[in-house]
């Protein structure tokens, strides 16, 4: 989609701070951090929600899951612990409408969530 800003960072044409690609995702460093780590993973493929998933999403899914726990690893938080959010919707805080989870951790996270 040629007005999200998320299809914009797989593209470069808007910079990041990239910590992991392959053919099917990217995960770089979130804009404004809300934790000392704070990384987000997106399909290349733009979907715009949890919502829009499909059948054919599912290997992809998949595959997110086991790159999120790499990450984990890399980024230092596996051990300490860390949060895997997706908001979605509205009311769920999502701001950019191109599938994303968001990797964050390095302290304490308080829950419930505000
Ligand atoms: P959400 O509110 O769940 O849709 O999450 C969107 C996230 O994208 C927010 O945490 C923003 O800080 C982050 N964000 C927005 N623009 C950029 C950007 N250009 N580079 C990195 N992160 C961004
Ligand atoms: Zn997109």
């Amino acid at each position: 989609m040629s007005d999200c800003i998320f299809c914009g960072i797989v593209a470069g044409s808007i910079p990041s701070k990239q910590v992991y690609e392959d053919e099917e995702m990217i995960a770089f460093h979130d804009l404004y951090p809300a934790a000392p780590v704070h990384v987000l993973i997106i399909p290349k493929k733009h979907i715009p929600s949890m919502l829009a998933v499909t059948e054919e999403d599912y290997v992809l899914m998949g595959r997110m899951t086991k790159v999120i726990q790499s990450l984990a690893q890399e980024l230092g938080i596996a051990e300490s612990g860390f949060r895997v959010v997706n908001n979605c919707g509205e009311e769920g805080g999502q701001t950019v409408g191109h599938l994303h989870y968001h990797i964050l951790g390095g302290r304490s996270l308080g829950w419930p969530p505000g």
